[in-house]
Formats: C-alpha cells, sequence, structure tokens
C-alpha cells in the first residue's frame, strides 16, 4: 500500500538476513480488517506509508537465527506453525508503560502492518514470508486450532478479549453488543464465555445478525429495521425496565454513543471500543445519561500480548464457537484490491490473505 486510496501494488524485496534471535515466517494467512481499509483511506495518522499491510497474520516457520524462544518459554524450530503478537517494540519504560500502566498508549509501541514501513522490510502479512524482529511475541499455534478459527478471529478477538477484561462481566448480567462486525462478533462470544446470561447484538446487515446468534447471541436488532425507540424498548422489555448491566460498543458510529448510554441501566457500565477513527462528536446529555444513571464510562485501546494468550487459550478449549465463518472469503496476493473493496463495502465481515493463491 504506496499511499492512501492508491492500488495495491506488488513489490519483491530481498530475503532479509536473520539477526541473532529473529525468525523469518512463511505466510500461510492474514486479513484485511476494518484497520486496513482505514488505512487505504488514509484515516489513521502517522502511518509511514508505503506498508505491507496485514497486523495479524499466521503461518510457518521458515528459518530462524536462534535460540529465538516462544511466549511459553520453549524454542521454536523451523516447520513449527507460528502466530505472533503484532505490536512490538513497547519500551517498558516510559510514563504511559510504568507509571500509568497503560502500555498500548506508549509512543515507542509500533505495530506490524500499521505503523512500520516497508522501506524497513518485510513487517506485514499481505506478503509471502513476515521478517519476525528479534523480541516480537512468537507463539507456536496449539494443535487444536484451525489456521481458519485463528485468522476468522484475528485482530477483532484480540480488541474483545480487552474489551471483555474493561467491561467486567459478572455472572448473570444482560449485555448488548453495538455492531456485529469482527469485533462486535468476537465480543459476543466472549460475554457468553464471561457469564452473561443474555446477549443483545445490534447491528446490520441481516447475514452478519444471523451470524451473531451462531456466535452466542440471544437476541438480534437489526439496525437497518428498528428504529432507535424500538431498539430501546426491546433492551427495556428484556431486563425489567431497568436497562443493560453492561453495553459494549463495537460499531465505530458517532450515534452508537448516545444510544448506548441509553441502553445501560443505572449504576451500569459502557465501554467503548469501536472509536478507532474519529467520526466526529456525539451529543451526550451529561445529566441524564451519565451524572443521574451513575454511570461508568471505560475506553478501550489496542491490545496487549496477554490478549494475545488468553485469545490462543480461548480458540484452543472453545472450538466450537465458527470464528471461521467471521473469515468469509481467502483472497491471493494480486486479488487484493478487490478484497479491500469487498471489505469496503462491508459485503463480508473479514476477507482472508492466502498467498498461495
Ligand atoms: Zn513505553
Ligand atoms: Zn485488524
Amino acid at each position: 500500500m504506496s499511499a492512501p486510496r492508491a492500488p495495491i501494488e506488488l513489490r519483491e524485496f530481498p530475503r532479509p538476513d536473520l539477526p541473532q534471535g529473529a525468525a523469518l515466517l512463511r505466510t500461510l494467512r492474514s486479513e484485511v480488517c476494518g484497520t486496513d481499509v482505514h488505512l487505504w483511506h488514509g484515516r489513521l495518522s502517522g502511518v509511514p506509508y508505503p506498508i505491507i499491510p496485514g497486523h495479524v497474520s499466521a503461518g510457518v516457520i521458515d528459518a530462524l537465527r536462534g535460540p529465538v524462544i516462544g511466549i511459553d518459554g520453549s524454542s521454536l524450530r523451523e516447520g513449527d506453525r507460528a502466530v505472533f503478537f503484532d505490536v512490538h517494540r513497547t519500551c517498558g519504560r516510559c510514563r504511559a508503560c510504568t507509571v500509568h500502566r497503560t502500555p498500548t498508549r506508549c509512543s515507542s509501541r509500533r505495530v506490524y502492518g500499521i505503523t512500520d514501513s516497508a522501506t524497513e522490510g518485510l513487517f506485514g502479512g499481505w506478503a509471502e514470508a513476515i521478517y519476525l524482529e528479534p523480541g516480537v511475541g512468537i507463539a507456536r499455534l496449539p494443535e487444536a486450532v484451525s489456521l481458519d478459527d485463528y485468522i476468522g478471529g484475528g485482530c477483532g478477538l484480540l480488541t474483545a478479549v480487552h474489551i471483555i477484561e474493561r467491561a467486567e462481566i459478572r455472572l448473570g448480567d444482560t449485555v448488548v453488543v453495538q455492531g456485529v462486525g469482527a469485533v462486535g462478533l468476537s465480543a459476543v462470544a466472549l460475554a457468553r464465555i464471561a457469564g452473561a446470561s443474555r446477549i443483545i447484538a445490534i447491528g446490520a446487515p441481516a447475514e452478519r445478525l444471523a451470524l451473531a446468534h451462531e456466535m452466542g447471541a440471544d437476541t438480534t436488532l437489526d439496525l437497518a429495521a428498528t428504529t432507535l425507540d424500538e431498539r430501546r424498548q426491546a433492551v427495556l422489555d428484556a431486563t425489567f425496565g431497568e436497562g443493560a448491566d453492561v453495553v459494549l460498543e463495537a460499531a465505530g458510529a458517532a450515534a452508537a454513543v448516545p444510544e448506548g448510554l441509553d441502553l445501560a441501566r443505572v449504576g451500569g457500565r459502557y465501554v467503548i471500543a469501536g472509536h478507532y477513527t474519529d467520526v466526529g462528536p456525539a451529543s451526550v446529555n451529561a445529566h441524564h445519561q451519565i451524572n443521574r444513571k451513575h454511570l461508568e464510562i471505560r475506553g478501550c485501546w489496542g491490545s496487549e500480548v496477554r490478549h494475545f494468550l488468553r485469545a490462543l487459550s480461548i480458540l484452543e478449549r472453545h472450538p466450537a464457537i465458527p470464528f471461521r465463518k467471521i473469515g468469509a472469503r481467502r483472497y491471493g496476493l494480486h486479488q487484493l484490491n478487490e478484497a479491500l473493496a469487498d471489505a469496503e463495502a462491508m459485503r463480508i465481515p473479514k476477507a482472508l490473505v492466502d498467498p498461495s493463491l
């Protein structure tokens, strides 16, 4: 991706010389997520174009200059099926890292496929190979986890793990999930695992709402076929007229915020995670929607290595959750413009990249 709005180009890179502790991953799958569409639209600041997009990816270790120790503490070997945490170079020394304990806001932090320039090498998944520099968190993909489930969950699953952590869902909670994209669909599944007794998903189109049911939603409300009042009434009817214990925003639309505030009960919690880009201000009545409601509002930005590892455990323990269905279609490297167009038009929840096609 040489610049925003420019067509995706195929370029050749030299095979990197591996320093001690580095590995080369032969890419089996990467993904085209909402972030990639934002990158293509030039809506994220500080992106060092040209970039090789594709931040969450999976592959086989093709070469390494050892020892390369995985996050589980054991040595990785050539031929291992491996995945890696896309965030690297978090410094561990700045105020965000140490004083505020918010490493996802560390200013040294870099992300494969997003803030790594292609001028530095193979730092992205839309490629036949990915350079894993020393210090990148690498894990073997557990034997029981299929490639398609891992990448179907992908970055949305990692974000959802963080959202559920921020939400502190309690056993028996009623949870509303706003948005049924890759993040919202994973959040539905994880809310169930976390103990929610009733999950209401709001979004569109109908096929994604059907998938939300498969992921664990009890009720879905079609954004295109219901009014604001009808959705609010449906949530009240399901909650003794109180509103939801927890509302999770994964919609990325300004209008979702005042609606989400209304759907939460008095003393409830609202986690905002979908506003990854600036979609403009939302209008809020602080008296009615926050103060008098005694509402707790939390933001949630990015993910940390622990969310990556927990995602792997969840995938291993819950093979029945159809994460693979979020990744609707595979595209080869020469079909990436088509993949971006399909993702942009939201024709599919997530496009997958398979360099072998
Ligand atoms: Zn830092
Ligand atoms: Zn992503």
